[in-house]
């Protein structure tokens, strides 16, 4: 049986061991935005692996969490997130719920994040969790995210948590003008990470840094074959 003093003792622990992982894995690496750290302090990230995993959910890795998905390293949801450059009033779009860690990150630095997941039993565990949570402001929806997500268009900012074999231009055209596009581009191991900005009647791209994730399916992105064989991008 567990007491309420249990789960006091338990929360404690996962509170010293975010504040930890904060400063050892994401300041000392450069990210110095207080919102985004307050935000990584405050998600219970524990809650979105499952149980066999809570304690290791403050570990500078991905986890899996079933069906051949896994949750970001928490540095990647940062970096992401910062490219973003959110300041609090932003319509946001994530393709690649997963467990809806990322999604709960970017709700408290933004206005509205509406987030797409292809496989609909993980779209119902993490629309169930961050409801639970009280991320009131995060929007799943389960199908195919490379078609973004129209009824709520144009964003400010659009996260791309899968890796696409080129950026689909149904989210270009889903972005806001000063809008930024974060996305993984390229094959099965190691894909290049891009940023595109929507500046006046232009889409600018730069190219960042090596990433590792999993496919993005559906119309625009990789067949299992494909996948297979398609070789890195650098
Ligand atoms: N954002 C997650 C990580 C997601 S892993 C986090 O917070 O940790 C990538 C997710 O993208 C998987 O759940 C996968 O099912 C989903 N995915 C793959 N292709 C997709 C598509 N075309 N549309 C929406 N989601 C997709």
């Amino acid at each position: 049986m567990k007491t309420k003093d249990d789960f006091a003792t338990q929360r404690d622990q996962m509170s010293a061991l975010r504040i930890q992982m904060v400063k050892e894995q994401i300041e000392v690496r450069g990210i110095h935005d207080q919102h985004l750290l307050n935000a990584l302090r405050s998600v219970p990230r524990h809650r979105f692996v499952p149980p066999k995993y809570h304690l290791r959910a403050y570990e500078d890795t991905p986890l899996p969490i079933g069906l051949g998905q896994t949750i970001s390293q928490p540095y990647m949801v940062a970096v992401m997130t910062d490219l973003l450059a959110l300041t609090g009033n932003e319509k946001v779009l994530e393709i690649g719920t997963g467990c809806g860690y990322q999604a709960a990150v970017l709700s408290q630095l933004a206005s509205t994040v509406e987030t797409v997941e292809f496989i609909p039993t993980l779209a119902a565990q993490a629309a169930g969790l961050l409801t639970e949570l009280g991320y009131d402001n995060v929007h799943v929806h389960t199908g195919d995210g490379a078609a973004g997500w129209p009824a709520s268009a144009p964003y400010d900012g659009i996260l791309v948590t899968a890796a696409a074999p080129a950026v689909p231009d149904t989210l270009l055209a889903q972005l806001a003008e000063g809008g930024r596009l974060v996305v993984p581009v390229g094959g099965k191991g190691v894909q290049s990470l891009q940023i595109w900005t929507h500046t006046k009647e232009r889409f600018e791209n730069k190219t960042l840094f090596q990433v590792s994730f999993v496919p993005l399916r559906g119309a625009a992105g990789w067949s299992d074959a494909d996948w297979q064989s398609h070789p890195d991008v650098f």
